[in-house]
């Protein structure tokens, strides 16, 4: 074991080195992936040194999330503290599914959800989970949504038509979501948007109307803090203001872009309400750039994670009561150590620390905004109070200008699409990085659409 964490920490070195040097990789054509590196698996092992240089070969040519040049997706950076605790986590291999196996592990996991209930104001019978992503968060709320709407749904199954309201800018695990829980896609009500992407509350209050008119069932709203694209935050106090007058309409809210905000004093106003909610997700994995994945689901009432989610099984729970036996009330079994590497952080640095680094990603939001309000040659299509910055630069095709940045290995940022329009969604989640680095992006996009200028569509 010694010797490979030697290694470990030799391709490690080499990898931050090759970082800092360059940036992000040139990308491996897919269909040319297996005839350029030696990834088929046969009956005879390599040899130390071969296995060593193909290791090296294979992490030296994986893209580089942890960069200043990755603005891909709503992950980024590589948070010293929180890739420690990961790594321990690896080491230690606990499952956290009893006190048994996972010992202070789930005492740190009970430590967090408890604190985030309390910034929550979700009161005494609040309790969550740590499931495997935001996706899954979605999932854990909307079954309990659908079992607290009819107790009955878990032994029957669903055998009428519930619907499902979410704004059209909502993230697409709702609808996979109402594939898995028997709920159906067609049950799925697109709510509209306004300008600024947040789910219009009077669309909603008809919409719910009209359903009950036709004798179908409401029984979940999912309200957005953070929207996938231009970052927007739905008005939680509206939407409760709808959703408080029908009888088994669950309120959730789905932070996993930005609900981190809570960490902040002065941006935690953008989720006003949340304490009306009845449940709350958030992926640590974004804003507070823990490693992936660190996804958190709080539920006001914990009957409901218990009747949605606890089975018995006795080869399993041996010990231990069911507080300390957090299998209860996860979706999976075996389930990995999602917390100590959130709390390796949240311990090093304090509730300040994790609180600057959100405000920092509004600090480079924010001048990101200043660069393209600033220069005629870019078009804006986002708004404030959000770290996407949404843009188009000159009349570049914004799909063919990622690609083509991504191809030539240049650094990688990804388009997105609202009413119609399609541009540039550069996000500012690194903490790592300061306003130089931002700088930097157009710099690198600007000398790249120079030089490439005659070869890029435009639109
Ligand atoms: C990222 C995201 C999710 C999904 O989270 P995963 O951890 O990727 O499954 C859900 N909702 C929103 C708004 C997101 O931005």
């Amino acid at each position: 074991m010694q010797a490979d964490l030697e290694l470990f920490q030799k391709l490690s070195k080499k990898l931050i080195a090759h970082e800092e040097k360059t940036g992000v990789v040139k990308p491996i054509k897919a269909e040319k992936l297996l005839n350029i590196l030696d990834l088929d698996v046969s009956n005879n092992g390599l040899k130390r040194e071969e296995l060593e240089s193909l290791l090296e070969e294979v992490v030296l040519s994986t893209p580089r999330t942890s960069t200043k040049l990755f603005f891909n997706q709503l992950f980024g950076g590589r948070n010293n503290k929180g890739t420690l605790g990961e790594l321990l986590a690896v080491m230690l291999n606990n499952s956290m599914y009893t006190y048994k196996v996972g010992g202070p592990q789930v005492g740190i996991e009970k430590v967090i959800i408890s604190k985030v209930c309390q910034m929550l104001n979700f009161g005494k019978n609040a309790d969550g989970t740590f499931p495997p992503g935001g996706s899954m968060s979605n999932f854990m709320a909307m079954l309990m949504a659908r079992d607290a709407y009819d107790r009955d749904i878990k032994f029957n199954g669903v055998s009428e038509k519930m619907i499902i309201y979410t704004s059209s800018a909502s993230h697409y695990s709702i609808t996979k979501n109402a594939m898995f829980g028997g709920i159906g896609i067609n049950q799925i009500r697109k709510i509209e948007v306004d300008q600024f992407g947040k789910m219009i509350p009077e669309a909603l209050q008809n919409q719910i109307e009209t359903d009950l008119k036709a004798g179908l069932k409401p029984f979940f709203v999912n309200a957005t803090a953070g929207t996938t694209v231009l970052g927007s935050f739905d008005d939680i106090n509206k939407i409760h203001n709808v959703t408080k007058n029908y009888r088994g309409l669950w309120l959730h809210v789905d932070g996993a872009y930005c609900g981190s905000v809570i960490f902040s004093k002065s941006y935690k106003h953008l989720v006003d309400g949340v304490e009306k909610a009845d449940s709350f997700s958030f992926n640590a994995h974004k804003m507070l750039n823990v490693p992936l994945s660190c996804s958190i689901i709080i539920t006001k009432e914990k009957h409901n994670l218990k009747h949605s989610f606890a089975c018995e099984a006795d080869y399993l729970y041996q010990t231990d009561g069911d507080e300390y036996n957090l299998g209860k009330t996860s979706l999976q079994c075996g389930r990995r150590n999602d917390a100590l590497k959130f709390w390796t952080l949240w311990k090093s640095v304090g509730t300040e620390g994790l609180e600057r680094m959100v405000d920092r990603q509004f600090q480079l939001a924010e001048t990101a905004r200043n660069y393209v309000n600033n220069h005629p040659d870019y078009e804006l299509y986002s708004y404030g109070d959000s770290i996407s910055i949404c843009f188009n630069y000159k009349n570049v095709d914004p799909k063919d200008l990622c690609n083509s940045l991504y191809e030539d290995g240049k650094l990688m940022v990804g388009y997105g699409e609202f009413q119609g329009k399609i541009f540039v969604r550069l996000v500012t989640i690194n903490s790592n990085n300061e306003a130089d680095d931002i700088l930097n992006f157009f710099k690198v996009l600007e000398a790249y659409v120079e030089e490439k200028e005659s070869e890029l569509v435009t639109i």
